[in-house]
């Protein structure tokens, strides 16, 4: 059979399989594998066909065996002359191995552990071998593990070589290659009518989608003059067209929430009288910037209005979201309501605790405030849950402890969630049904570029306080290795002589583990015995809170000098007597954590440093090409961005937290924000128009468990 004919694409013959068809019900999927993929949230064929590839092999070109060059990837039709199984001496490890040929000469082709090909390799067969050319140690150039297909098997044809060959994840036990042909046969045989509606056909007209099997097909298996390039970067039409489907199905199940939120109408309307502002202005002991006005305006609004607050908050460390947040919450007591911060640690929720009294007794507000974290005593957690639930507690600051079955509110108003990064939809969810509906803030340290914020939070208003406050020294940051230490411990010394204090933050691979834990900790105490006399204490996730509280007070208090810890600290901690921030083996961070540790100096007005200590691994010019743009900058937007094309969206914005971490499509929604607009416009157009929300629901309702969950659709209307 001629080659040309066999790279012309899909099988054309009976579609006769429907989209809902079970897993198991599939040739070569079984009721073993079926569990697994069940368990991982794939039930029917309309489900795996959402499993794309995640890159593209050329397999197209075909060379003959006299071409072939060692390292370079080639695809060769074949006549399998001999075979044989080699046993080693190793056990459990075989080879086998195929002496193949074309006209123009020989090779061997080799595969470890694979005996079951010893039955198929029978010489004079015919086969596509698709692999590279490596040169063993005996000097013989040979196919190492290359992909294969028999011409002689219409079923495998024109899958795994000759064509440009999607790669995939491996799903469940199910092999890539395996997938592939699972993918191929799947494809072929669909009924398109049986598949799911999901973008109505007039919006798919409007935005010249492709029909859907067909932008399926061309994803999974791209014809044969696809640019490879433009498959990578996901540019093609069908590649668009799935994008977009993903894009507007989103946008569609925030939209929907976010208007049965609004439905409910059951929000409160604060009034914020001339008299409450006056006496709240004179509680702060600063003036606020312009930027904090503007938002506090926009909070306002929201307060006043009988539609309930969904408002995500974003600034910059150090920009003072937690005054603004302290003032909303004023509002809604002040009102008659509880008003509840939530924080990611105990840490944080004890400074918050400390910081709110202080500010709080200062300017004279009272304020019957209690503190609610998981690691209160028994008998002193059921005192606190007493004064939440009978409202004598007028401001609740709490952790996750704070959703839990025994802490019940009397009458929450307000709840402000700081650092929502480190919380997920779902526990934003549950808090929220703690009150009747109370106004929800969610406040973040993260610059979220708006395309991504519209996805992450597509259900949230966002404001942004864009500016620090006044008298902020820029933190000089610089680059140091292992050779320098010494002139660090220098710099740190004679900074504590000026009466300032110092972080050492360690990496731990896994906060968990026994092994990191002890590196660390050996470490704080040699680094204690380096700097001796100053003092240096050391703090961890693992501790006991009692003892962390301890650690951290005798750093606020300055009875420490300097802190050594984990990445606990990462997050708010507000000490602004320390001007330094020693962060070890800085490459092993992202840019945007970097960023939040560094936020942990330069807080008052002297000088701060933040020395960025690299490992031996890393050469100098790695070091400064993802380290250089902190030395670079100090704009936190700039280095999300930069931290974005490092890294990709899921891992720096956490949004395995978020649930959408497997959105296949989410870095085209930041490289391509007119896709995320018309599909968002589209989104809201329906469900803008009452006589269109059936038509929605259906859409929502047929979407797999899978994404069902992820999207909480289980709480819309
Ligand atoms: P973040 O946004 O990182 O949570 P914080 O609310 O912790 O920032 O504020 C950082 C520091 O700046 C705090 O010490 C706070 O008291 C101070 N601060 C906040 N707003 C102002 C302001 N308008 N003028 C001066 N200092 C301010
Ligand atoms: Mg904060």
């Amino acid at each position: 059979m001629a080659v040309s004919e066999r790279v012309s694409g899909t099988p054309e013959q009976g579609r006769t399989v429907r989209a809902d068809t079970q897993l198991r019900y599939l040739k070569g999927v079984g009721p073993r594998r079926a569990e697994k993929l069940a368990d991982a949230g794939f039930e029917t064929i309309e489900d795996l066909l959402y499993v794309l590839p995640f890159r593209y092999e050329d397999r197209r070109s075909f060379a003959t065996i006299a071409d072939l060059v060692a390292g370079t990837p080639s695809t060769v039709e074949v006549v399998v002359v001999s075979a044989r199984l080699i046993r080693t001496r190793r056990r459990n490890f075989t080879i086998f191995e195929a002496l193949v040929e074309d006209a123009s000469g020989q090779i061997h082709a080799v595969w470890y552990n694979r005996r079951y090909l010893a039955t198929a390799f029978e010489t004079g067969r015919r086969a596509v071998l698709f692999g590279k050319a490596v040169v063993n140690r005996y000097g013989r150039t040979v196919l190492e593990n290359p992909d294969y297909e028999f011409l002689d098997e219409e079923d495998t044809q024109g899958i795994h070589t000759g064509r440009i060959v999607p790669v995939y994840r491996k799903l469940a036990d199910l092999t890539p290659r395996v997938l592939r042909q699972l993918l191929f046969r799947s494809l072929a045989e669909i009924d398109a009518r049986t598949l799911s509606l999901r973008v109505p056909d007039e919006i798919a007209g409007r935005h010249g989608l492709m029909p859907r099997l067909e932008a399926l097909r061309e994803t999974h298996f791209p014809a044969p003059d696809t640019t490879l390039a433009e498959l990578h970067e996901r540019r093609t039409a069908a590649q668009r067209s799935l994008a977009f489907e993903e894009i507007f199905l989103v946008q569609l199940a925030l939209a929907m929430r976010r208007d049965g939120f609004r439905k409910r109408e059951r929000g409160i309307a604060y009034e914020v009288p001339d008299a409450l502002r006056t006496k709240l202005a004179k509680m702060l002991p600063f003036k606020l910037t312009t930027a904090q006005k503007r938002v506090l305006g926009e909070i306002g609004t929201d307060l006043r209005s009988p539609h309930t607050m969904n408002r995500l908050l974003q600034g910059d460390v150090g920009s003072g979201k937690t005054i603004v947040a302290l003032l909303a919450l004023l509002v809604a007591i002040e009102n008659g309501y509880q008003g509840a911060l939530m924080a990611p640690t105990e840490i944080l929720a004890d400074q918050h605790f400390r910081n709110l009294r202080a500010m709080l007794d200062s300017g004279g507000i009272e304020c019957p405030m209690v503190l609610l974290t998981g690691s209160l005593r028994a008998a002193h957690r059921r005192e606190v849950e007493g004064k939440i639930a009978s409202g004598w507690a007028k401001l609740v600051i709490g952790t996750h402890a704070l959703f839990e079955a025994g802490a019940q509110f009397k009458d929450l108003g307000l709840c402000v969630i700081d650092e929502q990064h480190r919380f997920g939809v779902q526990q934003r969810a549950r808090l929220a049904d703690k009150g009747r509906h109370p106004d929800v803030l969610v406040m973040t340290a993260t610059p979220i570029p708006r395309s991504l914020a519209m996805t992450l939070y597509g259900d949230l208003d966002v404001s942004v306080i864009d500016e620090l406050p006044p008298g902020r020294t820029p933190v000089k940051t610089v680059i140091r290795r292992e050779r320098e230490r010494k002139k660090v411990y220098e710099g740190i010394r004679s900074e504590v002589a000026r009466g300032r204090q110092a972080y050492v933050v360690v990496p731990l691979v896994e906060e968990t583990a026994k092994s990191d834990l002890k590196a660390a900790t050996v470490f704080a105490e040699q680094l204690s015995g380096d700097l001796a006399p100053i003092s240096v204490g050391m703090l961890h996730g693992r501790m006991k809170a009692a003892d962390k509280d301890r650690v951290m007070q005798a750093f606020t208090g300055g009875e420490l000098s300097v802190l050594v810890s984990t990445t606990v600290i990462e997050v708010g901690v507000d000490v602004p007597n320390a001007t330094v921030m020693i962060v070890e083996h800085a490459e092993r961070f992202g840019l945007s954590q970097l960023h939040q540790l560094r936020g942990r100096v330069g807080r008052g007005a002297a000088r701060s440093y933040c020395v960025l200590m690299v490992g031996k691994e890393i050469t100098s010019k790695e070091a400064d090409e993802r380290l250089g743009v902190m030395v670079e900058t100090g704009d936190g937007f700039r280095i999300a961005e930069r931290d974005l094309s490092l890294r990709g969206p899921g891992v720096i914005f956490g949004t395995q937290q978020h649930g959408l971490s497997d959105l296949q499509f989410l870095a085209e929604v930041i490289k391509s924000p007119a896709l995320l607009e018309a599909a968002r416009g589209e989104a809201q157009a329906i469900v803008a128009d009452e006589t269109r929300y059936a038509e929605a629901l259906s859409i929502l309702d047929a979407l797999p468990a899978r994404w069902r969950e992820r999207l909480e659709l289980g709480r819309v209307g």
